[in-house]
């Protein structure tokens, strides 16, 4: 890990909240590094690793990849990739307590010159349901981006099921179906209170944003509420 000031933002939100795409946008106008765990998952599964093979009735069926795997897929990426980049974006990550206290562990022996903050998004289960419904995602592992297929969606792809970035198919995720979009949700629900918990008890500050709004709204609200109404979105 770099020793100049860091900074990580966890992001905690249910499926759909729109965690990936809003760290998207800090990517692509702040400059940020974005880590989504899920996004790392998917490649192992594409690529057959060891790993892949491991996860992939898990994540197909909405349930946990165990905790230890993600923390050190977790710590293998920060001493690999993260060397002179400032802000990181923990996109699905930690989700349970015990990942957050072996996160904490590890930015405590890693850095003294880490800062984290916690955002929360707010949105309703029904709302999840009707996002994951008509997402769709870049099947390019290496790309990823995700789309809705809502017409009136800021998400919406320039052209019929393509990606805008890099030309590719876009395509269902296999863990966007009914039974695995519920057990996401049963999920996340079980494990969000202890989460928040956790975190008021060791005193890390967590603010809340509405995302019950189209993204650029939400980029606004997030900018304010972590005081950078500096940069300009457009
Ligand atoms: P996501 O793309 O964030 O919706 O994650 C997709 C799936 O990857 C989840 O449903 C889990 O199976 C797995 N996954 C991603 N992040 C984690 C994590 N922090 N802990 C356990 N499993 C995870």
């Amino acid at each position: 890990m770099s020793t100049q000031q860091q900074e990580v933002f966890v992001f905690i939100g249910p499926p759909g909240s729109g965690k990936g795409s809003l760290s998207g946008l800090c990517v692509q106008k702040l400059g940020w590094e974005q880590l989504s765990t899920g996004n790392l998952c998917r490649k192992h599964i594409a690529k057959g690793t060891k790993i892949g093979k491991e996860i992939d009735f898990a994540i197909k069926s909405g349930k946990l990849v165990s905790d230890g795997l993600i923390t050190s897929m977790v710590e293998d990426w920060f001493s690999t990739e993260v060397q002179d980049k400032t802000v990181i974006i923990l996109d699905g990550y930690p989700r349970t307590v015990t990942q957050a206290k072996d996160f904490n562990e590890y930015v405590k022996s890693a850095s003294d010159n880490l800062k984290l903050h916690v955002i929360r998004f707010s949105l309703s289960d029904d709302e999840v349901i009707a996002r994951l419904s008509s997402r769709y995602i870049c099947k390019n592992k290496e790309c990823q981006a995700v789309y809705s297929l809502k017409s009136d969606s800021s998400l919406a792809p320039k052209q019929k099921l393509q990606c805008d970035k890099c030309d590719n198919v876009i395509v269902r995720r296999k863990d966007d179906n009914k039974n695995a979009v519920e057990e996401r949700l049963k999920v996340y629900h079980r494990h969000e209170k202890e989460l928040l918990n956790f975190y008021k008890e060791v005193d890390q500050k967590i603010d809340e944003i509405d995302v019950e709004k189209p993204l650029n709204q939400v980029f606004d609200e997030f900018k304010r509420v972590v005081g950078l109404e500096k940069y300009d979105c457009n």
